[in-house]
């Protein structure tokens, strides 16, 4: 069985813990329990973690693509390696099932092997010129990189955040949650094994705020990455504006789902159900609003009510377990707010709607239905197990409704009419879609937003080129 580690940031390849300094408790939110005591950085700690990313940067803007090859395919082997230690810890940390822990070591297995063969595809431009002159356009990386990663992937979203700037040839200090510090130096460590030089990647821990005002006020970095919230997203965005910062912003969605008479109802429900409890429903491109046909409503609703029902939640790390609890304290207080709030307008609620036991935070999937649209519920990120079923009458009522808020994450549609797909392609304010399929990502693809859910991607070829920033040589 594995041990929940000793806890440390890393900096300049050396643990840091103790001396004094404050501490964050880490819980297990499937019994309540401190499970291990973080160390919080003070300003001596970013400024020196600084003065590394600098020196970091001056090694490895100069690395071959071979030796960036060869660090992420390394560091992929070893996370296969440790892969069950690895997902075991994330389960601990965030509450979510040991196979979902396990399906984010494979997302950057798969994620850092892409980039080790992208990072030979760095290719510039040669422009045409009269004989005698020559301009070329090349890309640079960026410089050293601040990246925040939140907890609901505790290992999926700190690969993103490393994965990237070191295939990009960047620095790269990793603010990762507090609430899941263990995972993050998890797949820190495997890159720092295979031989990533000690200066190139870092990992800090502290009070959020303190973190990103002084390292987003450094003159040492170059870039924001950040994963969060739409309001936290704004606030780090204004504090970047000073040093003029490139941004990647991975913020928050209200996922649509639109259902129409001639989807194959049967599969949307199938994958749907499963989709939308997957991590408690803390999940950013989670299907939320469902936007259903009137004359399949009733059908769509008992259906997916009916297998809810079937979903079994308990702690994360047994077997045969679905859905397991919340990630911390603060989402089952919005769960009974967003809903409480929602049934007092007269929102329809068929299962759920209340916490589970005494330990722990645990949350039963929800279903609402005929949910006033001015709700809280309907307008704010639930962030958690509640699915929101609404009829409506045609399609473009149905557009309306999913391109209503400021957000644009994901988007999902259910429809076998080839015409209305290509509608709905265009028409919906999103920047990813699934039509008939809720699997939207993959090392290969960009992973981002528009609106208020961010720019910038992750992933893809375009999640190094965001690392990354042009340089036009013109030769007379
Ligand atoms: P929050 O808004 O306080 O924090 C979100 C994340 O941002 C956390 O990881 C937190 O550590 C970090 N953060 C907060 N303030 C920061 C600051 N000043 N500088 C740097 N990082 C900072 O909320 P929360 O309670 O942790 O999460 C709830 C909300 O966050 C959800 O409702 C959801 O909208 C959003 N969220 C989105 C994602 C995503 O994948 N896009 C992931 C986690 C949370």
């Amino acid at each position: 069985m594995t041990a929940y580690p000793s806890l440390h940031m890393i900096i300049d390849g050396q643990p840091v813990a103790g001396g004094g300094r404050r501490t964050h408790a880490v819980v297990n939110p499937a019994t309540g329990e401190t499970i291990g005591e973080l160390p919080l950085a003070d300003a001596a700690d970013l400024e020196r973690a600084l003065e590394v990313a600098a020196q970091g940067f001056r090694i490895w803007r100069d690395s071959t693509p071979q030796q960036r090859a060869a660090v992420l395919q390394g560091a992929a082997r070893l996370m296969l390696e440790r892969q069950e230690d690895l997902a075991r810890i994330a389960t601990m940390e965030e509450g979510k099932t040991l196979p979902e822990a396990r399906i984010e070591v494979l997302m950057n297995v798969g994620l850092f092997n892409f980039y080790a063969g992208e990072v030979f595809r760095n290719y510039g431009r040669t422009l045409v010129r009269p004989a005698g002159q020559r301009s070329t356009v090349t890309h640079e990386p960026v410089g050293p990189v601040a990246a925040f990663a939140p907890w609901n992937f505790p290992l999926g979203n700190p690969g993103r955040k490393l994965g990237a700037p070191i295939a990009a040839g960047c620095s790269v200090i990793l603010k990762a949650a507090e609430e899941t510090p263990a995972s993050a130096l998890g797949v820190l460590q495997c890159l720092l094994d295979a031989g990533l030089p000690k200066q190139v990647a870092q990992a800090v821990f502290g009070v959020p705020d303190e973190v990103s005002r002084h390292l987003l006020g450094s003159p040492i970095i170059r870039k924001l990455s950040f994963t969060g919230s739409t309001v936290v997203g704004k606030h780090l965005v204004k504090l970047a504006a000073d040093n003029m910062l490139r941004t990647t912003m991975e913020l928050g969605g209200h996922g649509p789902v639109l259902v129409f008479a001639d989807a194959d109802v049967d599969a949307a429900l199938d994958m749907m159900a499963a989709s939308k409890y997957r991590n408690a429903g803390q999940v950013c491109v989670s299907p939320t609003r469902f936007i259903v046909e009137e004359s399949v409503f009733d059908r769509f609703r008992d259906g997916f009510v009916e297998r809810v029902g079937r979903i079994k939640v308990g702690n994360g790390l047994e077997d045969g377990v679905v859905m397991g609890p919340m990630a911390n304290p603060r989402r089952p207080e919005a769960m009974d707010r967003l809903i409480g709030e929602a049934k007092a307008r007269g929102a329809k609620l068929h299962t759920g709607g209340q916490r589970i036991g005494n330990a722990g935070y645990f949350y039963a999937p929800t279903v609402l239905s005929e949910i006033p649209l001015d709700a809280a519920i309907m307008n704010e990120e639930p962030f958690g197990p509640v699915a929101l079923i609404n009829p409506f009458s045609g399609e473009e009522a149905m557009i309306a409704e999913a391109n209503r808020l400021p957000y644009g994450l994901a988007a999902y549609a259910w429809t076998q009419d080839a015409k209305r797909q290509k509608r709905l392609s265009r028409e919906i304010e999103t920047g990813m879609m699934g039509m008939n399929t809720t699997m939207i990502g993959g090392a290969d693809s960009p992973f981002g937003g528009v609106k208020w859910s961010g720019h910038g991607a992750e992933d893809g070829p375009e999640g190094i080129m965001a690392c990354m920033v042009t340089k036009a040589v013109h030769e007379g």
